[in-house]
């Protein structure tokens, strides 16, 4: 640890209070507790009106939101879902787990997000479903995303895990392809622990993932007084959240504005830090296009080689900046390489995975952003010279 180094600053840190202890004490002192409750159906309707979809079904997590979404689709044997292989490992699980095959295509440099002509390539007559992540909140092309799905009869699931509270041409992401799956984990920007959501506007495919959702069962509508008993009647599992959990969530849903503005400081102050670096050509900066509305998830950058990559994420960790980076490309991951045998290399998502850097951005670092940014500036400049 070097003598310079001041306070140290998380990668990550959760906003919870006493608004979500509150909430917590209030549905404990109800006695109910068990999901699909009174408080999981006043967010999702809440959420519903917000996002301007017809139905929000809150589920365990992100994960099982997607699960739910390949077994809704009928996603099987034989199939192919095209996805990044720049990506977090749930998307192309619940895939597997179908038995189908996640296909990995290429992403653009500038925003780390699906480039829809590689995704083009990547089709063939076993393709079921497009899966696009939006990532660190900022949206794919879904204009030519949705053009191309059209185009060629395919499912558009949006991993939006990172999404919540972005959107595109003013419209929420995961609420334009067929499915959208939300991600209330701790580490991302609204939070009740472990959560998702599973968000559709198509009346079939919400039937569909009522039952999934319920074991296979009749379960809600038998809640909602629609059928006197309940039965099996699809495949299912259990995805549904706790009460309990989604009173935390509706209290994190009612500090959104404030989360993203004081994320955006972070943000904001790290851009404008390193921008006279970006001019000299020592950073790559991220861009977020103009129909894009971000959430300020996450903040990277991303330099020439490996190598520097690797040094530079030491010497912030050195001086107490607790920076980070990610994804191995699932496609060069142990699991990807023995089962899946892809043999497209992905050389541009291979050099983005090994390049990038992301900063410490959560809204207890808003008040002191731009001394912190500073701080970076100056030690990369440092490294550099
Ligand atoms: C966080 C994340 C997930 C998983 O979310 P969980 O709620 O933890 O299951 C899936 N996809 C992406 C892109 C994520 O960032």
């Amino acid at each position: 640890m070097s003598d310079q180094a001041t306070s140290s600053v998380s990668f990550n840190e959760p906003v919870l209070g006493e608004a979500e202890a509150k909430a917590v004490r209030e549905v404990l002192g109800s006695g109910t507790i068990r999901g699909d409750g009174p408080v999981s159906q006043h967010v999702e309707e809440e959420m519903e009106e917000w996002l301007g979809i017809d139905h929000v079904f809150l589920t365990t997590s992100c994960t099982h939101a997607l699960e739910m979404a390949m077994v809704v689709l009928d996603i099987g044997p034989g199939d192919e879902v095209i996805m990044p292989s720049f990506n977090f490992v749930s998307s192309a699980n619940a895939v597997v787990l179908r038995g189908a095959t996640p296909v990995f295509a290429e992403i653009e440099p500038d925003t780390l997000n699906l480039d829809v002509e590689a995704v083009r390539e990547k089709i063939t007559p076993r393709t079921k479903a497009i899966v696009p992540v939006h990532y660190a909140g900022v949206s794919c092309d879904m204009e030519a995303l949705l053009a191309l799905a059209d185009e060629h009869d395919l499912y558009v699931v949006e991993d939006a895990a990172q999404g919540v509270d972005a959107y595109y041409d003013g419209r929420a992401l995961g609420t334009m392809g067929d499915i959208g799956c939300y991600s209330f984990h701790e580490t991302k920007n609204i939070t009740c622990g472990e959560g998702g959501a599973f968000l559709t506007s198509d009346e079939q495919l919400a039937r569909k993932a009522e039952l999934v959702r319920e074991k296979g069962t009749n379960r809600s509508a038998f809640i909602r007084g629609e059928v006197d008993k309940y039965t099996w009647v699809s495949e299912g599992s259990s995805y549904i959240l706790s009460d309990i959990l989604a009173s935390v969530l509706r209290a994190q849903l009612r500090r959104r504005s404030t989360i993203k503005r004081k994320r955006k400081a972070v943000w904001t102050a790290y851009h404008e830090a390193l921008s006279p670096l970006a001019e000299e050509g020592i950073v790559t900066l991220p861009t977020i296009p103009a129909r894009c509305t971000s959430n300020y998830h996450i903040f990277f950058f991303r330099v020439d080689t490996p190598r520097q990559r690797n040094h530079l994420l030491e010497v912030l960790k050195n001086h107490g900046i607790d920076a980070s980076f990610h994804y191995i490309p699932l496609h060069s991951s142990p699991y990807g390489q023995e089962y899946l045998r892809d043999e497209d290399t992905l050389p541009r998502t291979k050099h983005c995975s090994e390049t990038l850097i992301r900063l410490p951005l959560h809204p207890g670092l808003a008040e002191d952003a731009a001394s912190l940014a500073d701080r970076v500036a100056h030690l990369l400049v440092e490294e550099r010279a």
